[in-house]
């Protein structure tokens, strides 16, 4: 798309909403049911796009991409007459009678960018959640998974409302127009450096951002655990895309004298999972570019690699890899993995889990096992992490009842389910009051009685 044409695509979006047609339920509720209906029978050529942007297998496409964005459609289906109520507040003494409560209302026209690990997920979810609030919205797709950003930008005008909804195909160029364009709400999922530019740029409108970041997520395993379960689950949620899933495990903290047996089993659960030769199975993901490939394979140089470590550039393949006690100093240790190599930190003891994890930037994910509660618990309470699984990796993605996002650098504000729906919502605050009973104790003239009365009251 040329440049030239956003601030008019822009401008039509803004007229839409100031007609008030994004307003009534009823189209909120037609946009949500055709967008499902879209996933649902357009499904095999989204599988299609996801196979060649990042060699997604069908069901990892299905339960991270496609049916994730159905189920949330359902949820929000089912919860949108609820959410959009006027929310009862208490209402003190000394503002009786009166009634107070928070009425949501729609932002407006909001921007959201996505990233490409999950190009279907990171712009629709988001975007299911500002067509609930009742926004007009713009897309915009990241050009890396450029089939899945193409076939975004063909289908949608094909099932929804195009007066009020925009596709936006396009790399910088377009991202730095739309930018400079005003809206009423930006939801950007991507990298820090780029976190800060669509930052800047809202600051001029002062626009409000939900920035989805990402990060090193630590993962510490306990001794005390059930080792079995505990690498089943670590290898699914770190090699799942391939690695490259904002929420994989990073790095393992795990007591010297555990590393063995944790390898161990993480070897076993790779070729159950995958096979002796991972190259040839068909749930194996590849990685997105020939940069991030570049990237991840100098990762290894001088590393003490325990399992995998294989690499394919003619088809961008890198091995699920396990490194043993890298430098800490080592850009590896120092920078966001994001592909499919997983780090193991021996510690001499559990306990010193916390302090390592503090010392570096605030994750998007912490991961604990153990059979322990209380171990869990003190790992929780003595670190910080936008979000926490204990004995499972990246499930809570999949509750819409648990607000997902950063903190610190991992990120700022949060969506799915209704928090979604109150993040792209503004929550009036209304207190309604009755002409009867009016004290006069608040007007003047003031009085030392009158200000004793008041101080009790209050
Ligand atoms: P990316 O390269 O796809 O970039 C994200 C978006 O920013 C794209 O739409 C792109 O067009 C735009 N962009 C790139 N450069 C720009 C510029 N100079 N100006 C304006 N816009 C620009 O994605 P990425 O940054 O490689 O994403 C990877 C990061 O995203 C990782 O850190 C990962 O952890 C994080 N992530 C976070 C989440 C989450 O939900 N918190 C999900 C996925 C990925």
């Amino acid at each position: 798309m040329s440049t030239e044409l956003i601030p008019s695509l822009v401008s039509k979006l803004r007229t839409t909403f100031a007609e008030g047609t994004t307003r009534p339920l009823s189209w909120r509720k037609q946009q949500l049911k055709q967008l499902k209906t879209m996933l649902e029978t357009e499904q095999a050529a989204f599988l299609e796009a996801l196979k060649l942007d990042l060699h997604k297998c069908e069901q990892e496409a299905w339960t991270s991409e496609i049916g994730f964005v159905i189920s949330d459609i359902d949820h929000s289906l089912r919860h949108l007459a609820s959410w959009t109520k006027p929310r009862k507040v208490a209402t003190p003494m000394f503002v009786q009678p009166g009634k107070s409560y928070l009425q949501p209302e729609p932002l407006g026209t909001v921007l959201i960018i996505g990233a490409w690990n999950y190009p279907v997920q990171l712009v629709l979810a988001p975007f299911v959640a500002a067509i609930a609030a009742g926004n007009c919205a713009v897309i915009k797709p990241s050009e890396l998974s450029s089939h899945t950003a193409a076939l975004l930008a063909k289908l949608i005008p094909r099932y929804l409302d195009s007066n009020a909804i925009e596709v936006v195909v396009g790399a910088v160029a377009e991202t730095t127009a739309l930018l400079a364009q005003r809206f009423d709400h930006i939801l950007y999922t991507g990298g820090e450096t780029v976190g800060k530019i669509v930052m800047r740029a809202a600051a001029e409108y002062l626009t409000p951002v939900t920035l989805e970041l990402g990060g090193k997520c630590p993962c510490i395993v306990d001794r005390n655990t059930n080792l079995e379960v505990t690498a089943a689950r670590i290898v699914w949620s770190k090699w799942m895309n391939a690695g490259q899933t904002c929420v994989a495990p990073d790095y393992v903290l795990v007591e010297e004298d555990f590393v063995a047996d944790f390898v161990a089993s993480l070897k076993s659960k790779i070729t159950e999972f995958y096979g002796t030769d991972v190259k040839q199975s068909p749930d194996y993901g590849r990685i997105v570019n020939e940069r991030h490939f570049a990237r991840l394979s100098s990762y290894l140089l001088d590393q003490n690699v325990v399992l995998g470590g294989q690499c394919d550039p003619d088809t961008k393949y890198i091995e699920p890899t396990v490194v043993l006690a890298p430098d800490l100093q080592s850009p590896v240790m120092q920078e966001e993995i994001f592909g499919p190599i997983l780090l193991i930190v021996p510690l001499r003891s559990i306990t010193e889990a916390p302090a390592f994890i503090n010392a570096r930037p605030k994750p998007l994910a912490l991961y604990v096992y153990s059979h322990d509660s209380a171990v869990a618990q003190h790992m929780v309470s003595h670190t910080s992490a936008g979000n926490v699984g204990i004995n499972d990796g990246m499930m809570f993605m999949a509750n819409p009842n648990l607000p997902f996002g950063g903190v610190g650098n991992s990120g700022m504000g949060a969506y799915h389910g209704q928090t979604g729906f109150d993040t792209f919502s503004h929550l009036k605050t209304v207190l309604k009051r009755h002409f009867i009973f009016d004290v006069a104790l608040r007007y003047p003239p003031f009085s030392r009685s009158k200000l004793q009365w008041l101080k009790r009251l209050m």
